[in-house]
C-alpha cells in the first residue's frame, strides 16, 4: 500500500546524524591510519585550490549523494571544494531525461526546441556562474545537463578561461552504446575539456582527451550509512507495517525504467508461491526527472493493492530511513537493466547483505556472482536467487560478510577521493611521467 513517513518520525530516525569533528580521523577508524595519511599527502600540493563541482539537483540521485559528502571532505584535505547546481525549467529537464535515456541506449529522438531549451538554460545559469567558474583551478562537470558551460565559458572569455582550470567532465551513467545522435550532439559539448570520467572501461567512449576510469563510492559516516542501534530498525518495520516473522526484500531506487521496479514485483510473485514474503519498494522522485510520476503509477498499477508490497514515496532527504529499511531486510534487489553504478548496491553491501543485482553496468563491478551477491537477467532468475538465498540463511550471511569486506576495499569514499586527487595531481604535471608529492 502507498505509504508516506510523517515528519515526527523522519526525525526520530537517526535523519540528522551529526558529521563528526573530523572526517577524516573517523575515516582513519574504519579504513586505517595509513589510508588517511595518504590523502593528506596527496591533497598537499593541491592545497588551496578551488574545485567546482557542476550538476543539476542538490537533491534525489547519486550524484547529489556523493557530493553531499565529498565536499566536506575535500575542504577538511584544504581544498576550496564548492558545489553549483544549475537552475532549469520542464523543457530542460525533458531534454536532459532524454540525453540519459540516449545515452543508456534508447533510441529516443529528443526535439529541436528542446535542444534548444537546453543550451539557452546552459546560457542562463552561466550567466549566474561565471566569475565562479573563471576563478576555479578544477571544474567537475556531472553528466551531461551542464555539459555546454565549457563551450560558454570559452566563448565569454576566449582561451584563457579554459587554460586556467581543468575542465573535467564525470560521466556517472552507462554510456556503453549511447544512442547516435544523441551522443553526437553531446560530444560538441565534451572534446574541449581535459579529461572525462567514467565509472567502467566499457563505458569509454572516442574523446580526444585523457579519460579516466573512476568508480563512485558511500561515505559510511554518513546518516544513509552509519550503524544503527537495533531499536531503530525495529521502528522502522512498525512505522511501515512490516511484519518481523516474515522475510522482507527490498529495493531502493528512484522511480525509473531502468531500474525495473515492475520487474521486482514480478520476482517476488514468483518467489512468494514458495515463500511468504514482504516486499518493499522505496523510492522518490529527483528533482530533474520528469518520468518519476509516470513509473510510479505503473507500480502501483503493477503491485494491484497487494498489502504485503509496500511503496514507499520518501522525502529526499529520508536518509536515515532508508538507512534502516536497508538494514532491516533480508535480502536487496536492485534488478536494474542499465546502472551507471549503483550506490543502492553498496549502500545494501554495507550493511552486510546480500544483494541480487541486475547483471549489468556497475553492478558488474559490485556484484561478483556467488561471492558478493547475485547477477541476475530476469524477473524468473531475481526469484530463483530470492528462494535460493531465503532457504540458505547461513550462505547469505557468508555472502553479507564478504560484500562489506569488498565495500571497505573498493567502494570508500576514501579509495574516490585518491583516485580523485591523484587525476587532478595528473592533470597538472605537464610533461613529466610522475606525480612529485
Ligand atoms: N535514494 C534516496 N531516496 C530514494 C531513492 C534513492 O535517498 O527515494 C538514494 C539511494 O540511497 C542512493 C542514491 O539515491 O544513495 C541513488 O544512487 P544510485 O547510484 O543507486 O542511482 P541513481 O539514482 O543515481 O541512478
Amino acid at each position: 500500500m502507498p505509504s508516506s513517513i510523517s515528519k515526527a518520525t523522519q526525525r526520530n530516525i537517526a535523519e540528522n546524524t551529526p558529521a563528526p569533528a573530523s572526517r577524516l580521523a573517523a575515516y582513519a577508524e574504519v579504513v586505517g591510519a595509513e589510508v588517511v595519511d595518504q590523502l593528506r599527502m596527496l591533497a598537499r600540493p593541491l592545497e588551496g585550490k578551488k574545485i567546482v563541482h557542476v550538476n543539476s539537483t542538490r537533491t534525489g540521485g547519486g550524484v547529489a549523494e556523493i557530493l553531499e559528502q565529498m565536499i566536506p571532505v575535500m575542504g577538511e584535505l584544504g581544498l576550496e571544494a564548492s558545489w553549483e547546481v544549475i537552475e532549469g525549467n520542464d523543457d530542460f529537464f525533458q531534454a536532459t531525461k532524454g540525453f540519459h535515456n540516449g545515452l543508456q541506449g534508447n533510441a529516443v529522438d529528443v526535439p529541436k526546441a528542446l535542444l534548444d531549451a537546453h543550451y539557452q538554460v546552459n546560457k542562463t545559469n552561466f550567466a549566474r556562474l561565471a566569475d565562479t567558474l573563471a576563478e576555479a583551478d578544477y571544474v567537475i562537470i556531472h553528466d551531461p545537463q551542464p555539459a555546454p558551460l565549457l563551450a560558454l565559458m570559452s566563448e565569454a572569455d576566449g582561451k584563457s578561461a579554459k587554460t586556467n582550470a581543468k575542465w573535467i567532465w564525470r560521466c556517472h551513467i552507462d554510456a556503453s552504446r549511447p544512442h547516435r545522435p544523441i551522443w553526437r550532439y553531446l560530444r560538441q559539448y565534451l572534446e574541449p575539456y581535459d579529461a572525462s570520467i567514467f565509472s567502467l572501461a566499457n563505458f569509454a567512449q572516442p574523446l580526444p582527451h585523457p579519460q579516466y576510469l573512476i568508480p563512485p563510492s558511500i561515505d559510511p559516516l554518513s546518516p544513509k550509512n552509519i550503524d544503527l542501534p537495533d531499536d531503530e530498525v525495529t521502528k522502522i518495520r512498525m512505522c511501515f507495517g512490516i511484519d518481523p516473522q516474515r522475510p522482507m526484500i527490498l529495493q531502493v531506487s528512484r522511480f525509473d525504467w531502468f531500474k525495473d521496479p515492475v520487474g521486482v514485483i514480478e520476482a517476488y510473485r514468483l518467489a512468494k508461491k514458495h515463500l511468504p514474503l514482504q516486499l518493499v519498494l522505496a523510492g522518490g522522485t529527483a528533482s530533474d526527472d520528469p518520468e518519476g510520476a509516470e513509473v510510479l503509477a505503473a507500480v502501483h498499477n503493477a503491485a494491484d493493492g497487494d498489502p504485503d508490497i509496500h511503496i514507499l514515496s520518501l522525502p529526499p532527504d529520508a536518509h536515515g530511513t532508508i538507512n534502516a529499511l536497508q538494514r532491516a531486510a533480508d535480502i536487496v534487489l536492485q534488478k536494474s537493466t542499465k546502472e551507471g553504478f549503483g550506490l543502492t548496491v553498496t549502500e545494501a553491501m554495507w550493511k552486510g547483505k546480500p544483494v541480487i543485482g541486475g547483471n549489468t553496468g556497475g553492478i558488474t563491478l559490485q556484484i561478483v556472482d556467488y561471492h558478493t551477491g547475485f547477477l541476475v537477467d530476469t524477473p524468473e532468475g531475481a526469484a530463483f536467487r530470492l528462494r535460493y538465498l531465503l532457504t540458505r540463511p547461513k550462505l547469505a550471511l557468508e555472502m553479507g560478510a564478504t560484500a562489506r569486506n569488498f565495500v571497505r576495499e573498493h567502494f570508500l569514499i576514501t579509495r574516490h577521493l585518491r583516485d580523485y586527487l591523484t587525476l587532478m595531481l595528473g592533470l597538472r604535471k605537464g610533461d613529466s611521467s610522475r606525480i612529485e608529492l
